[in-house]
């Protein structure tokens, strides 16, 4: 039985992550998720699985060394899959500080400890470890609009912001453990994800939320900044597969070639939202256009992120199932089934985050 330890399950691709992994292989696999339940982390997202036997919950800073070896002294761990880091691009704009802290320094922890967890005597390393460190698309920078360009592997790094340079910092980190000790790791590079469970400072689920309740929905600059969009469980199945069968020591780019501009996406939230609301639904009246509101462009917005999935593709044969109007459509009823969920994580601290944003401070 292989034994995973996952950081940052309780944030929104690690939860989707262990559901797909435990929905795969079942009791053929253990996890130890690992996750320190900042804002972003939220024990309810893994609700249905918490009383697996083959499930275990640490709560532990990826930054603390000791609480970090510790696992690895008394777990036998084959995998480590690495989510953990702060994530947004905004948050990253106002204090950069946590940003280094955890996705530079605590990566840094995470490598040292299954470097030494996993080293044998002559330098090599136990049979059948492996790390998979979970990175964006954001650390290539920005492609000019009307452009045909995309990032491939070999594109070279150019991040901008200080939550893009510090995840190309960490990839850095993991590319130099590779080459220096040949440590047995993959690095994957995604697109932008949604789906279930996505905290709504994040575009599709804070347009979403926003809608239903007739407030502003805001979108910065022209709206036309391009995202590509890949359904979270898609994801999911690209770290495993990348794991189970990707060379070792390699970078794998992963994408949804689903290039949407910010505004394109909203009007495509709207009429979905319109179509799957029943006759005589109040909320069908306050979905509307009309809530779109320009504010003050992001600074340093980069344009356009576009990913060429292809050599994961022709090596592994990952493609994305789930197109983008039905990954929507699966959002949109998860949200619907989940309004308490929204309302729980909505509550508190989320609306002075949500004040400050965008009221013009
Ligand atoms: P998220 O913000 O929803 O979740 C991050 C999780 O990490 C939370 O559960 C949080 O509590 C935990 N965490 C934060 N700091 C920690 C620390 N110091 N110690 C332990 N746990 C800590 O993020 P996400 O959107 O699920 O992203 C997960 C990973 O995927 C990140 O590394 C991100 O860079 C990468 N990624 C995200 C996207 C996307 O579209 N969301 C796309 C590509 C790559």
């Amino acid at each position: 039985m292989r034994t995973y330890l996952v950081t940052g399950g309780a944030g929104f691709i690690g939860s989707n992550y262990i559901h797909y992994m435990f929905k795969k292989y079942d009791n053929e696999i253990r996890i130890i998720n690992v996750d320190k339940l900042t804002y972003a982390g939220n024990l309810e997202n893994l609700k249905d699985i918490e009383n697996r036997d083959n499930y275990t919950f640490v709560k532990a800073d990826i930054c603390d060394k000791e609480a970090i070896r510790k696992i690895f002294q008394e777990n036998d761990i084959d995998r480590v899959v690495h989510f953990a880091a702060e994530s947004h691009v905004d948050r990253s704009i106002v204090n950069p500080e946590v940003f280094v802290q955890t996705n530079v320094l605590g990566t840094a922890v995470m490598l040292n400890c299954a470097k030494e967890a996993w080293e044998l005597e002559d330098g090599s390393f136990k049979e059948g470890k492996k790390f998979l460190h979970v990175s964006t698309d954001e650390v290539y920078g920005s492609l000019p609009d009307d452009d045909n360009a995309f990032f491939y592997e070999t594109t070279p790094y150019d991040p901008h912001s200080p939550y893009s340079a510090s995840k190309a910092s960490s990839d850095m980190l993991v590319k130099a453990y590779m080459d220096t000790y040949k440590f047995p790791a993959n690095i994957t590079n995604c697109s932008n994800n949604y789906g279930p469970y996505q905290f709504p400072e994040k575009l599709i689920p804070l347009i979403i939320n926003n809608a239903l309740q007739g407030k502003d929905l805001p979108v910065y600059g022209d709206g036309k900044n391009v995202r590509d969009w890949l359904y979270v469980e898609d994801h999911a199945k690209g770290i495993d597969m990348v794991q189970e069968q990707g060379k070792l020591f390699e970078t794998y780019n992963i994408g949804g070639h689903n290039e949407k501009q910010n505004i394109q996406i909203i009007h495509i939230i709207l009429d979905t939202l319109q179509e799957m609301l029943p006759e005589g639904d109040p909320r069908k009246e306050l979905v509307s256009e009309k809530l779109i509101k320009y504010v003050t462009d992001r600074k340093g917005h980069d344009r356009r992120y576009a990913i060429a999935p292809d050599k994961i593709k022709a090596e592994i044969g990952w493609y994305p199932e789930t197109c983008f109007e039905e990954g929507i459509k699966k959002t949109i009823a998860w949200f619907f089934e989940h309004e308490d969920w929204m309302k729980n994580v909505t509550s508190g601290d989320y609306q002075k985050y949500y004040n400050d944003m965008y009221s013009g401070k």
